[in-house]
């Protein structure tokens, strides 16, 4: 059982209700927690992980180079290439390396075969068994690269390699490649959004996505009384989708100062987090 936690927009308490559930299913069966935020990844402050056990460099994109001694200097790589990356100095071409995204056009198109694709190092798998029992498996990708949709392959390969029942994945904010490869495959997506115009715009975004891949889900309302009126229509957009909702407490925000996981903390959502609990557990077992 694989569930999602994303919302579109970030700021509204994904990482916060993703190592809440974690943490409760893990006092019923085996899990496996995943930080698929692989710009940000942050899920591991939430769970009071500061370092891990394994740190694995991996490739998950790859670089143009052009051999000077094969190239013509037709520049049908530099008329060809959608990311500008193919740069002309006098009369030689050379790929900038920030700007190449690896997509091969410019390998297709070279008469001479002059260009190699060469695998980069762009990111890092973590992985870290929890004090609380179980492991977060965790993705970090390096500043300047791209390929962070496939780090997140790759992060759940390895995650799916540890004995679990539940593996509950903390997708990144928006609905770009990190979060389409988090949503894909799962069997709920938890979306959580917050009573703002933007927090409700992006929950029709990330939406989009969600029923693309026609993943059944249900929503929760975080902060809902910083603006009960708003609260209310989102409440009532959602109908039997609605998980329940939580207030808007500092004592979230000392949690995660002090590393400590919100479901332990003092804050008055935990109860509000317990029964959204229950409903996610009702809502599947109904799914
Ligand atoms: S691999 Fe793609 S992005 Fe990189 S230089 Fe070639 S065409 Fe441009
Ligand atoms: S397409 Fe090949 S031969 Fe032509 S300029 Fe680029 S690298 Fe040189």
């Amino acid at each position: 059982m694989k569930i999602v936690v994303a919302s579109g927009k970030g700021g509204t308490g994904k990482s916060m209700f993703a190592s809440s559930l974690a943490l409760l299913f893990s006092e019923i069966t085996n899990v496996v927690a995943c930080d698929c935020d692989v710009d940000a990844p942050n899920l591991g402050l939430w769970l009071g992980v500061t370092t891990y056990d394994s740190v694995e460099a991996i490739s998950t994109s790859e670089r143009a180079k052009i051999n000077n001694e094969k190239c013509v200097g037709c520049g049908k790589c530099f008329e060809n290439c959608a990311f500008g990356a193919v740069e002309k100095i006098d009369s030689r071409f050379i790929i900038n390396p920030l700007l190449c995204e690896g997509c091969g056009v410019c390998q297709l198109v070279c008469p001479t075969k002059a260009i190699d694709l060469a695998p980069v190092m762009n990111g890092e798998i973590r992985i870290k068994k929890t004090k609380w029992g179980f492991p977060l498996v965790s993705g970090q990708l390096k500043p300047g690269e791209t390929g962070s949709g496939k780090i997140v392959q790759e992060l759940r390969k390895r995650a799916d390699e540890l004995s679990h029942e539940i593996m509950i994945l903390d997708a990144a904010a928006g609905i770009g490649c990190p979060v389409i490869a988090s949503i894909t495959g799962c069997d709920y997506a938890v979306l959580v959004t917050e009573p703002t115009p933007s927090g409700f715009s992006d929950l029709m975004r990330v939406l989009e996505v969600v029923n693309h891949f026609s993943v059944p889900y249900g929503v929760i309302l975080n902060k809902w009384d910083i603006n009960p009126e708003a609260s209310q229509r989102i409440e009532k957009w959602s109908g039997e989708r609605f998980l329940g909702k939580i207030s808007y407490d500092r004592e979230v925000v000392n949690s995660i100062v002090n590393l400590r996981p919100v479901i332990l903390s003092k804050s008055k959502v935990k109860k509000e987090i317990r029964g959204i609990f229950g409903k996610i557990q009702e809502s599947i077992e109904k799914e």
